[in-house]
């Protein structure tokens, strides 16, 4: 059965700043699209400007990965689709927020901390560095990789500390950054992946590109069942009967 993928794009910057447009003619999303188009994937976008944000039930119903690109307009993203992004996280669709997504309203919910960091757009070149070359995200992948223009981003990154970190970063200025960590929520895998600036032609870069082809791989769901709903189960063995008697531990008196 093929992945179904969504990929969303905020697409302001594209039809705002030329030099973006003619990075990206087709929008980041209709870019990743195209480089990321394989046998096993059923592909389709989506963007702020559509009914429903892009993202009706029925859309993320049908999204097993969906790919989440957004800078300029966190805060035009409701909340109604935030909790309903979430909701499908924890039923086990997988999230791949890349680049600015850290402040993302969904990335931010789903991190659990503020998803701040420091950084400075002066096309540093990057090293990004492997550091976990056994993870699937990583297959392929040579030991590191350069980026010969992106913007810096540096730590501290308010990340939960439940973060796997799979890439760290190094760039010309001198600083250092968790460039790529996965998180469990609910049922649901996400990764977070740091490169994807707008300005700069990453999302052409072989190895940018096969790490977030690997990353839809794994996470896809794992388990094709509802969330559990919590109830109240019948005791699977007999309980005894207890007398208790609050008077006795002096809680209670009379
Ligand atoms: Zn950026």
């Amino acid at each position: 059965m093929k992945i179904n993928v969504t990929i969303w794009n905020e697409y302001v910057h594209e039809k705002q700043e030329p030099s973006v447009r003619e990075l990206y003619p087709e929008g980041i999303h209709g870019s990743l699209a195209r480089s990321l188009t394989a046998p096993d994937l059923e592909i389709k976008t989506a963007t702020l400007e559509q009914p429903e944000q892009g993202l009706t039930q029925e859309v993320l119903n049908k999204t097993d990965v969906l790919l989440w690109w957004g800078h300029a307009a966190h805060d035009k993203v409701d909340d109604v689709i935030v909790s309903r992004v979430q909701q499908r996280v924890w039923e086990g669709m997988g999230i791949i927020v890349l680049h600015s997504g850290h402040m993302s309203k969904i990335f931010r919910l789903l991190n659990g901390t503020s998803g701040k960091l420091h950084w400075r757009e002066a096309g540093d070149r990057e090293r990004l560095w492997v550091i976990d070359p056994a993870h699937p995200i990583a297959a392929g992948l040579p030991e590191h990789f350069e980026l010969p223009y992106e913007e810096m981003y540096g730590e501290p990154f308010m990340i939960a500390g439940d973060a796997k970190v799979i890439f760290i970063s190094w760039f010309e200025g001198g600083e250092v950054f968790r460039s790529g960590f996965t998180l469990q929520r609910g049922n649901g895998r996400l990764f977070y992946f740091r490169p994807g600036h707008e300005a700069f032609p990453t999302f052409y870069d072989k190895n940018v590109l096969r790490v977030i082809s690997n990353a839809i791989r794994w996470a896809k769901p794992t388990l094709s069942a509802p969330y559990p709903k919590t109830h109240m189960p019948d005791a699977l063995e007999k309980i005894s009967p207890k007398a208790y008697n609050l008077n006795k531990v002096g809680i209670i008196k009379e």
